[in-house]
């Protein structure tokens, strides 16, 4: 996709040089994504058949913050839209955002998925969890504690401890169980791999697939894209089953993605209309259907294969509190060697 997603950026770009003035326009939005075109475009293409506004997207797979900032107060950007605890941070540190003032957000989205300042706020969730050999592995329920458990010695695999999915899940724990604990926990983890942390969640499944390991941790998406949208890694994902973890006293980690308001929006009150809209029935349920993706707004039908992971109780942790971890989940996944 990496390809594509800077093309469509460069593309972009030139349409801004060219477009400057109409972008000033009053029915218009700009909305600056890290998100596959395949998700958004639909979504938009609904919202300006909805509301008459216009969508002009630059989408990108990193750097969209610094590009905001170092457009100052000329940016045309009026909307992010972003995934992962660490990207959301990541813009509200660059200080290229400003506070959300919505009462349909504040209705619609529970407390624990909106940034309590108002800086953020999350659309839909994901959830990290355990791709299983349907061959080797017969238990149906599992822990986070317990893939410290030295029954699982040599049988996990998983990517990075760095990559900002697993710095969400470290964060969590360490949100959960203190800095001593996760730390203890994640050198019981690094003592069960099968091999050194590598690849994406889509390799994982398939060293589980190959019998390198029992057990990999992904998130839920992944695993339905293979299963229903990509005939070649489908056997990987039928080789596997997947388990919903929790903590031992309850609760599944998901992160999200999430929307926020650019620092100087051009276009600000069409940039709340999409902020809005994005939490409507029809956006949600395009999330739900398009991306396999839980989501935020209660009442949504969820796509049939998520669905078929069971029911989920996500960690009722709110995602500030493990955004303010990030950082010492990193040092320790360092401190342990647990990438080496
Ligand atoms: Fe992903």
């Amino acid at each position: 996709m990496i390809p594509r997603q800077i093309l469509a950026a460069a593309s972009a770009v030139a349409f801004i040089a060219l477009g400057a003035p109409a972008l000033r326009a009053a029915e218009e939005v700009n909305v600056y994504t890290y998100r596959e075109t395949r998700l958004v475009q639909p979504i938009f293409e609904a919202f300006t058949k909805d509301t008459g506004v216009k969508v002009n997207v630059i989408s990108a797979s990193s750097g969209l913050e610094q590009r905001i900032k170092a457009e100052g107060s000329n940016s045309p950007a009026d909307v992010l839209l972003t995934v992962d605890i660490g990207r959301i941070d990541d813009a509200v540190q660059a200080g290229v955002t400003q506070t959300i003032t919505s009462e349909t957000i504040d209705k619609i989205v529970p407390a624990q998925y909106r940034d309590p300042a108002g800086q953020w706020a999350g659309i839909s969730m994901r959830a990290r969890v355990i791709y299983a050999s349907k061959d080797r592995v017969t238990q149906s329920a599992i822990t986070y504690e317990e893939l410290a458990d030295p029954k699982w010695k040599g049988k996990i695999c998983i990517r990075s401890g760095q990559h900002i999915y697993n710095n969400g899940l470290f964060a969590a724990y360490v949100a959960r169980h203190g800095e001593a604990k996760a730390e203890q926990w994640l050198r019981g983890v690094k003592d069960n791999l099968a091999q050194k942390p590598s690849g994406g969640d889509r390799e994982t499944a398939r060293d589980v697939a190959a019998g390198k390991c029992d057990l990999g941790i992904g998130n839920t998406y992944y695993w339905a894209l293979m299963m229903n949208a990509d005939p070649e890694k489908k056997p990987w994902a039928e080789a596997t089953r997947v388990i919903l973890p929790t903590f031992a006293d309850g609760g599944t980690h998901v992160n999200l993605s999430a929307v926020l308001l650019a620092r100087h929006a051009p276009n600000k009150s069409n940039a709340l209309r999409l902020i809005d809209w994005l939490v409507g029935e029809t956006a949600q349920q395009m999330y739900a259907d398009a991306n396999y993706e839980y989501p935020v707004r209660a009442g949504i039908t969820l796509n049939p294969t998520i669905a078929g992971y069971g029911k989920l109780s996500a960690d009722p942790t709110p995602i500030a509190s493990i955004a303010a971890n990030r950082k010492a989940a990193a040092t320790l996944v360092d401190k342990v060697g647990f990438d080496n």
